[in-house]
């Protein structure tokens, strides 16, 4: 398929399952003004992208702006990143608050800083979208990201949880969406290459997920050499929940006859 024939289909797709999700969890609404979290890796650009096309067709207005958060990492340069969003015509802010000085007086030598790094920027996120007038916040997760915090979940902190389409901030004051969350990590990634997304590389984790998230990464792509449909049976597993048949007394409590 020619490249511009299968970004369209790509497209078709992936504006498909965005707009599935949107409707089954309110992820979109009338007036919606929306922070598009953005930090410059292949999902949140693939996002931007699709909300903002899936914005022009909707039968109800919404507002986009695209908030980066620029932290100060070594090497760090976001011009790219500013270029293209200036070009897109979406409403965009760039905050730049220094969270790299406090990552690396936290973490350890060899620990990963990711987990404290995007939740500090989660926090200035959160702040800047109220300050917007935003009543959302859009995150890039996608359906691997859900599958890959489930099984960590499962086999490191004895839960069963993955990851909600829309929920409340553990402030209570924001809502916050995941449009990406029934998304495969695969189509993002080649819309990013057909649309030659400038991506900015982090040079403090090297753009590499912890080491646990990266072993759940393997783990599913070696069952899925024998079981090509894996991911989507597993999202569909997230929508076919029995509460009766697990074993969370309070649950219990509440369902046994
Ligand atoms: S990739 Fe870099 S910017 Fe992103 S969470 Fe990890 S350390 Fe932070």
């Amino acid at each position: 398929m020619a490249a511009s024939g299968e970004q369209s289909a790509l497209e078709r797709r992936l504006l498909k399952t965005v707009a599935r999700t949107s409707i089954a969890y309110r992820v979109l609404e009338p007036d919606d003004r929306i922070a598009v979290a953005v930090s410059g890796g292949k999902d949140s650009y693939g996002l931007l992208h699709l909300l903002d096309r899936l914005r022009r067709r909707l039968p109800f207005s919404i507002e986009l702006i695209a908030v980066h958060v620029a932290q100060g990492q070594p090497g760090y340069d976001g011009t790219p990143l500013r270029d293209w969003l200036r070009q897109s015509g979406i409403r965009y802010r760039i905050v730049e608050e220094d969270t790299y000085s406090i990552v690396r007086q936290r973490i350890d030598g060899g620990a990963t800083p990711c987990a404290l790094c995007s939740r500090l920027r989660r926090g200035i996120l959160y702040t800047t979208a109220r300050r917007l007038g935003c009543n959302k916040v859009a995150l890039g997760h996608h359906r691997d990201d859900a599958l890959g915090t489930l099984l960590l979940n499962l086999f490191y902190a004895g839960t069963l949880q993955a990851m909600p389409a829309r929920y409340l901030s553990d402030d209570g004051d924001c809502l916050v969406i995941r449009p990406l969350i029934e998304a495969a990590e695969s189509d993002l990634e080649r819309l990013a290459e057909l649309l030659r997304f400038p991506i900015v590389p982090c040079s403090f984790c090297g753009s590499r997920p912890d080491a646990r998230r990266a072993a759940m990464g393997r783990l599913l792509a070696e069952l899925e050499r024998d079981h090509p449909q894996l991911r989507s049976v597993m999202l569909g597993a997230l929508k076919n929940v029995r509460p009766s048949h697990l074993l969370d007394v309070e649950l219990n409590e509440r369902l046994a006859p």
